[in-house]
């Protein structure tokens, strides 16, 4: 398959020497209809503002651009920049701009002029949910971005769309499911991958909500979920002993049962908590 009229990923990489590092989470896309199927997937229409984190020597990068997008890319791997050079000449001058940086410190909404995107990204493992939490932390909301469309490990993704009482239930899951729709698109395996990872990997959508499914302070969220999941197997009246309200009051206020355990209580249950918490 042929999007542009670039050269073959691998001699990319070959003539670039673009070994893959595993301390930067490197795990390459090569194969373009699987980039292809991921910009589909992100539902890039020409004329679009795409956020990518980490574009490598550019597989998904070129699918975007073929969808008709314009691309904003930040990349930390300077070995990259040359390879990522070549991709925007073969485009007019704005449709690619590379950002030699660290995707974790950026300002967003600096570099995409203000302008609200689609942030599309086969993220490094290493910091991919740190990078999620960043984003969906956004502040304010709705936020910068109108949605994210990323690769993750399978387990990651199914923390994402978790219900209570399963076993990958988790923080995650209730700040995802608190002010996004969470979708997952499609499985990847490893060959996909050069190298491969050793897991199956996972594209997820994610799309805000114009106000968050239940009222309270992201802060209050954060602080109850971090104390009922830090012992998820423990109860509650105990889990919640080191917040500023006596557990059982809190749980009572919220009309939580006290032997209840984190993983049983639904996304309106810990907003409730929240709320309790702040009203102190
Ligand atoms: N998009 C390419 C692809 O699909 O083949 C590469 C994906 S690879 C999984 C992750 C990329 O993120 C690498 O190019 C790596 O150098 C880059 N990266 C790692 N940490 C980063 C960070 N903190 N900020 C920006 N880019 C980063």
């Amino acid at each position: 398959m042929s999007l542009d009229d670039l050269p073959p990923l691998r001699e990319v990489i070959a003539r670039h020497g673009l070994a893959a590092k595993k301390t930067l989470g490197q795990n390459f896309l090569l194969d373009l209809n699987i980039t292809a199927r991921i910009a589909r997937a992100a539902g890039i229409e020409p004329g679009d503002l795409v956020y990518e984190v980490g574009p490598g020597p550019g597989g998904l990068t070129r699918a975007l651009l073929a969808a008709g997008a314009s691309v904003v890319a930040v990349e930390r791997d300077e070995r990259c920049l040359e390879a990522l050079a070549e991709v925007a000449a073969a485009y007019p001058p704005g449709r690619l701009t590379v950002i030699s940086g660290d995707a974790m410190t950026i300002d967003e909404p600096a570099i995409l002029g203000g302008r609200p995107a689609k942030v599309v990204a086969n993220l490094p493992y290493n910091v991919g949910t740190a990078l999620l939490i960043r984003w969906l932390s956004a502040d304010p909301w709705p936020p910068w971005w109108r949605s994210l469309t990323l690769m993750f490990q399978r387990e990651v993704a199914e923390r994402l769309s978790a219900a209570p009482r399963s076993e990958a239930y988790s923080r995650l899951s209730v700040l995802a499911q608190w002010r996004t729709l969470v979708r997952a698109h499609f499985d990847l395996s490893p060959k996909a991958f050069v190298p491969p990872p050793k897991v199956t990997s996972t594209v997820v959508g994610l799309t805000p909500l114009a106000e968050p499914r239940f009222p309270c302070r992201l802060d209050a969220l954060e602080k109850v979920t971090a104390q009922a999941f830090g012992q998820r197997r423990k109860m509650l009246r105990q889990s919640l002993k080191g917040l500023a309200v006596p557990a059982e009051d809190l749980l009572a206020r919220a009309e939580i049962v006290p032997t209840a355990r984190a993983e049983e209580l639904d996304v309106a249950a810990f907003a409730r908590l929240a709320r309790v918490l702040d009203d102190r």
